[in-house]
């Protein structure tokens, strides 16, 4: 079995065009890991008849709703549809299992007074520090996205491939250097007119697209500004349930 990632939501916050929030299944003979679990996301792993179960891992970039609001659910689903007693391992950025307590308390109050019926490994994910999960490897770095807390980009290696995941970001050069030699780019792009320093557009991703050192590119997390001009741009954007054999 080659590596394959599943684009489950190729939307941003807003579900522009009804997409699916962020969420990116990694599978490989090395194990199966999510990237980032939007609020959307089981709802998307059912659409496409994913196997919950397969989870080893949940890696996330930040901790906007989009981006990890949807754990509650996959609590649920391990809890009650999918019973589960292996570790869950959760990493993401300082904070990450703090704002994941306080998300399922806030969501099933008199359930997370409960302990889950299987463990939750929660790992830290700091900036420049690499992390290896079995024989999944993470090289998290941080991205300009939020002012406080930190935003992350994953380079993440497993089978002999690599996958830059670069989560929700402005403009860095970060990302060409950290996409040289990497199999699969998974890139945000959520504006196309409109230009912030905390999330990319189209034309900056085009002025720059021979500078990526990546076999493949794929633009998601697709805002409306970018959906409307779907026709016109020259690098590849994802749908929701799209698969890439890397
Ligand atoms: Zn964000
Ligand atoms: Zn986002």
């Amino acid at each position: 079995m080659a590596v394959r990632v599943h684009f489950l939501g190729a939307g941003d916050a807003f579900s522009a065009g009804g997409r699916h929030q962020a969420g990116y299944l990694v599978l490989g003979p090395a194990g199966a890991v999510l990237l980032d679990c939007g609020a959307t996301t089981l709802t998307a792993m059912k659409r496409d008849g994913v196997d919950t179960g397969a989870i080893d891992a949940v890696f996330l970039s930040h901790l906007h709703g989009d981006h990890f609001s949807g754990l509650p659910y996959l609590f649920l689903e391990y809890t009650y549809e999918r019973p589960r007693r292996r570790p869950l391992v959760i990493a993401g950025p300082p904070g990450t299992e703090e704002r994941v307590a306080a998300l399922y308390r806030a969501a099933y109050k008199d359930l997370a007074q409960q302990p889950l019926p299987f463990p939750v490994e929660y790992l830290v994910l700091n900036p420049g520090v690499p992390v290896t999960i079995g024989s999944i490897h993470v090289e998290p770095f941080r991205v300009p996205h939020q002012q406080n807390d930190v935003s992350l980009a994953l380079r993440v290696s497993l089978d002999g491939k690599v996958v830059l995941y670069s989560g929700d970001t402005g403009w860095t050069e970060g990302l060409v250097e950290w996409s040289q030699g990497v199999d699969l780019f998974i890139c945000e792009c959520c504006f196309y007119e409109t230009r912030y320093e905390f999330h990319l557009d189209y034309p900056r991703l085009a002025e720059n697209r021979t500078r990526f050192g990546c076999r493949r590119m794929v633009l998601t997390h697709l805002g409306r500004e970018v959906l409307a001009r779907r026709g016109e741009l020259e690098i590849e954007t994802a749908n929701d349930g799209l698969v890439v054999e890397v």
